[in-house]
């Protein structure tokens, strides 16, 4: 499961968009990043956007990932 936090894009928000689809998860977090922040998803937002996609493990193992 891939997951991406709003809030990892530097808006104040709760949003979480989750999925095993990356294009999927970038396309739900253009819209919302459009619809509710103003925030015209370019080619190059997409990318940071692509970026801040994280790996959601079921067990712990998300510690080690923290950056
Ligand atoms: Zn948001």
């Amino acid at each position: 499961m891939k997951v991406y936090y709003c809030r990892d894009a530097g808006f104040d928000c709760k949003v979480e968009i989750r999925g095993e689809n990356k294009d999927e998860i970038l396309r739900l977090a253009g819209l919302h990043s459009h619809e509710v922040h103003g925030l015209k998803p370019t080619g190059q937002i997409k990318q940071d956007m692509r970026r801040l996609i994280r790996e959601e493990k079921p067990q712990s193992d998300e510690y080690k990932m923290n950056r």
